[in-house]
């Protein structure tokens, strides 16, 4: 006892995913997030790694948001022997179940497709984790509402503010009694300002020390992506081609959809077949209707079928793997959203190997694309790519749309940083590769005077 607090920083520290900072005082360990790394090879066999920490020593764990960078090693910390509570809010809560299920689902689709195809170096190549240890998150699962503290072990105490980012997002204060009280806020990922759906971040008061994500630290987003959607929807429609989005369907999907409609609505694109082909068989508009505290949705017009803002006009959700690949036969135009946002896995693979060499094709990003996956070789232009095992010439045309991401912009984390209403000691940068991570602790340095800096993976540091 008596020693002095520290954060120790486990992943997501000059990079984008893996989020997982343990903070210890007072003899106790409370981990904030227990995210999946995604991405190139070497950061994704670190998920394979043990916990560098006794799961079953872990007094709590403080989820941000449901997004897997941030909660998709929860099933191995369930598997390694954690029964311990897991906080978070009732929207994230809610994605967790369809989403943690989905990607174990994926673990053990994978794993069979490659033995059956024999291209893993593993015999037999075994799913990262299973539908099992997915299950066995849910009852460690404690919902939380947002700006109401709430006790996560002895001597600690946190209040999920809202981040603005995806529903039930959330920034995380958490405030350390002994052996002098101190307060750490963690950003979790923001959302940017003036997203048409989601309610705005708020300001956490006062902290001593920040850990703040930088995705986009050295990026301005452009004002409005409607029009930029719009053309590249009518482009596609007049080739006749698919619109391939490489999204999850419960998380950067809805500001699309709702945009989709309101440009139909307007007569800016043809009414065209809108396919969102998830297994997990959920309706986003059920988990929208459920949390108006993360929305600004006009709930009488969410819940009138006829009207419901988030359903272009032909909107279809594909749920079995046979009305999957029965898609594979349809011909444009249309419009498919299929998860993984990055291209790390899921349904989207198949439509690409099926659709990449058809010039008529339109692959839309809309969500960041790390370094490393196929989503990133997509966007920076391949020729050629490697998806399920085929090599597979890439004729479709492959564009970005940055203003639909769900991130935070440089003047956007600029902005959450300003309102605490006094300099805290410390920042760290954490969440963004390494050219903008350093720009941004750059900028709250010369901008806001403040001591910034990128920390080292795994690296401890005192708190505060
Ligand atoms: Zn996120």
């Amino acid at each position: 006892m008596g020693e002095t607090p520290t954060v120790q920083f486990l992943g997501a520290a000059g990079t984008v995913t893996g989020s997982r900072h343990l903070v210890r005082a007072g003899g106790r360990a409370v981990l904030l997030d227990c995210g999946l790394f995604q991405g190139p090879k070497p950061l994704r066999r670190r998920n394979w790694d043990p916990f560098p920490f006794d799961p079953r020593s872990l007094d709590a764990v403080v989820l941000s948001h449901a997004h897997l960078d941030h909660s998709g090693a929860l099933p191995l910390l369930a598997k390694a022997g954690y029964r311990g509570p897991v906080f978070c809010t009732s929207g994230t809560a809610d994605l967790l179940g369809p989403l943690l299920r989905d990607a174990a689902h994926l673990q053990e689709e994978e794993a069979a497709h490659a033995n059956r195809h024999g291209y893993s170096k593993h015999r037999p190549a075994l799913p990262l984790f299973t539908a099992a240890d997915a299950e066995a998150v849910f009852p460690l699962l404690r919902r939380q509402h947002y700006g109401e503290p709430f006790p996560v072990a002895p001597g600690f105490a946190a209040t999920l503010r809202r981040a603005g980012h995806i529903l039930g997002s959330a920034s995380v204060e958490l405030r350390i009694a002994a052996p002098d009280p101190v307060t750490l806020a963690f950003s979790g990922d923001l959302g940017r300002r003036g997203h048409p759906i989601l309610r705005a971040a708020d300001p956490v008061p006062e902290a001593d020390v920040v850990l703040i994500e930088s995705t986009y630290g050295d990026r301005t987003h452009p004002p409005d992506p409607a029009g930029e959607v719009a053309r590249l929807v009518r482009e596609a429609v007049a080739r006749g081609g698919a619109v391939l989005v490489p999204a999850f369907a419960v998380g950067r999907t809805q500001e699309l959809i709702w945009m989709l409609r309101k440009l139909e609505d307007a007569g800016a694109i043809p009414s065209v077949p809108v396919y969102i082909d998830s297994p997990m068989g959920i309706d986003v508009t059920d988990i929208f209707c459920r949390h108006p505290e993360d929305h600004t949705l006009d709930m009488a017009e969410l819940m009138d079928a006829g009207r419901c803002p988030l359903c272009c006009r032909q909107y279809h959700l594909t749920r079995t793997p046979a009305e999957s690949k029965a898609l594979n036969d349809r011909t444009g135009p249309l419009v498919i959203v299929a998860g993984s946002g990055m291209v790390t896995g899921g349904r989207i693979l198949h439509h690409l190997r099926r659709r990449l060499s058809d010039p008529r094709t339109t692959v839309l990003l809309v969500g960041y694309q790390a370094a490393g996956t196929l989503g990133r070789t997509l966007q920076d232009g391949a020729e050629a790519v490697t998806v399920l095992g085929d090599w597979v010439p890439v004729w479709a045309k492959v564009e970005t749309v940055h203003g639909l991401s769900g991130h935070a912009d440089r003047y956007d984390l600029l902005g959450w940083l300003g309102g605490f209403s006094r300099p805290p000691r410390q920042v760290y940068v954490v969440h963004g590769e390494p050219g903008p991570a350093a720009r941004l602790a750059e900028a709250v340095r010369d901008r806001l005077g403040w001591d910034a800096r990128v920390p080292a993976d795994g690296e401890t540091v005192p708190l505060p």
